[in-house]
């Protein structure tokens, strides 16, 4: 390494946030979130590759994002893994290159991220919402064949927090009814159902990189996963303005040419360099949010006041599920949630408003009442912490503090 990255690498300190303790309790307190450890552990692998970045002086779609993008369809199975600027972005442009037409109906969850069906508006098309099944907060495949109507074009299924929709049930209302099957599995990296990685089920799918995600980066990422070559160029050129052709060797030759308008959603390499790097611990951090997960659960199981702990549900035979996020259903949620704040422990409601009330859907003209299952979530789900930087020592903390609120006896 020379010059401009020899300076800033070398002498470039560590990132240091969370963990410290609280001055309140005199406790460590447990941050919603943190990856200062991991980013620390990762940093002699990070700055070189950010290293080669400045060398390189191609900070947009350049070596960094060409490895990424190889190294990604290895790892997921994907024919082509396609780096873009956002999960939001990525679902934007899957919409459109799978021919989405304005007015046409996508079937989406009516509990999920915003994006699940703000990216369908973005796109031309108009959300349908469909309630979930309680426990796996995934599409119902009951709910979702009863919910198609005459302009449902496309169905595109989110998996949240653990595990994968019932891929093989919505698989098969797709094929019936002719719908296109896309998937929201911005969540969904490392899962895999039928060994089928999340996102390759239908047409396609997407991964977000956002920084607290199972594999983040140092700001906002986002990848298109396909199998189907037409859409994967499709993508590829509307990411990059339209343009056909592009600098990456999928596609190989750029052109000026602009086939149809498309956006500005090129991918940065400092953050392909750090998914690169992460990418060497992400089956150990898979590994180590299981474990958590399971002390969470062994340590929660009889606390009064919860109703539901998260389970993967058994989708046979070479399928995994994946901790992302540690979602528990509880009574008082929302007083729960101050308790904690006020004992230095950060939780997050995934999601405390359900998609058909969010006032951006209101000329839909769905009411309270109209998705029961997806309510009841928004009322009751807290995340808890869970990263590969907690340590089980903080597991005991937010579960005894958990069991303070309740009242519940120490097993
Ligand atoms: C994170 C997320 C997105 C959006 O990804 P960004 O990278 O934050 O734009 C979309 N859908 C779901 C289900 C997500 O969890």
């Amino acid at each position: 390494m020379v010059g401009l990255s020899g300076r800033l690498i070398m002498e470039g300190s560590r990132p240091v946030n969370g963990g410290e303790a609280s001055r309140s309790t005199g406790r460590r307190d447990v941050p919603f979130f943190t990856q200062a450890e991991t980013f620390a552990d990762l940093w002699p692998l990070i700055s070189a590759r950010i290293g080669e970045v400045f060398d390189n002086g191609k900070f947009s779609h350049g070596k960094q994002v060409e490895e990424w993008e190889h190294r990604l369809a290895e790892y997921t199975g994907a024919r082509y893994a396609i780096g873009v600027n956002s999960g939001t972005d990525a679902l934007v442009l899957l919409l459109r290159a799978a021919g989405l037409t304005p007015g046409d109906g996508v079937l989406v969850p009516a509990f999920s991220f915003v994006a699940s069906a703000s990216s369908v508006v973005l796109a031309g098309g108009r959300p349908r919402f469909a309630d979930i099944d309680p426990g796996t907060y995934a599409l119902d495949p009951a709910a979702t064949e009863a919910a198609i109507t005459g302009d449902t074009r496309f169905l595109m299924p989110a998996h949240l927090f653990c595990q994968q929709a019932d891929m093989a049930a919505l698989g098969g209302i797709a094929r019936q009814y002719g719908l296109r099957l896309l998937e929201d599995s911005a969540e969904g990296i490392g899962m895999r159902q039928s060994g089928v990685h999340a996102g390759l089920h239908g047409d396609g799918g997407v991964l977000s990189f956002f920084p607290s995600k199972t594999l983040g980066a140092l700001g906002d990422a986002g990848a298109v996963l396909t199998d189907d070559p037409v859409l994967a160029e499709r993508v590829a050129a509307l990411r990059h303005h339209g343009r056909r052709g592009r600098t990456l060797d999928h596609f190989p030759g750029i052109s000026h040419e602009t086939a149809e308008p498309g956006m500005n959603s090129k991918m940065d390499d400092i953050q392909a360099a750090v998914l690169l790097a992460k990418l060497t611990r992400l089956e150990a951090d898979i590994a180590r949010r299981a474990e958590l997960a399971e002390a969470y659960s062994e340590r929660l199981a009889d606390i009064p006041g919860i109703i539901r702990l998260p389970g993967v549900v058994d989708r046979g035979p070479d399928s995994r599920g994946v901790f992302y996020v540690y979602l528990i259903e509880v009574e008082n949620r929302d007083e729960l949630v101050s308790h904690l704040a006020g004992n230095g422990i950060g939780t997050e409601t995934y999601y405390p408003v359900p998609l058909h009330l969010q006032p951006c859907f209101a000329d839909l003209g769905h009411r309270r009442g109209s998705f029961p299952v997806a309510e009841a979530a928004c009322a009751h789900a807290v995340a808890l912490p869970l990263y590969p930087d907690l340590r089980s020592s903080d597991v005991d903390l937010v579960c005894a503090e958990i069991r303070a609120f309740y009242g519940g006896k120490a097993s």
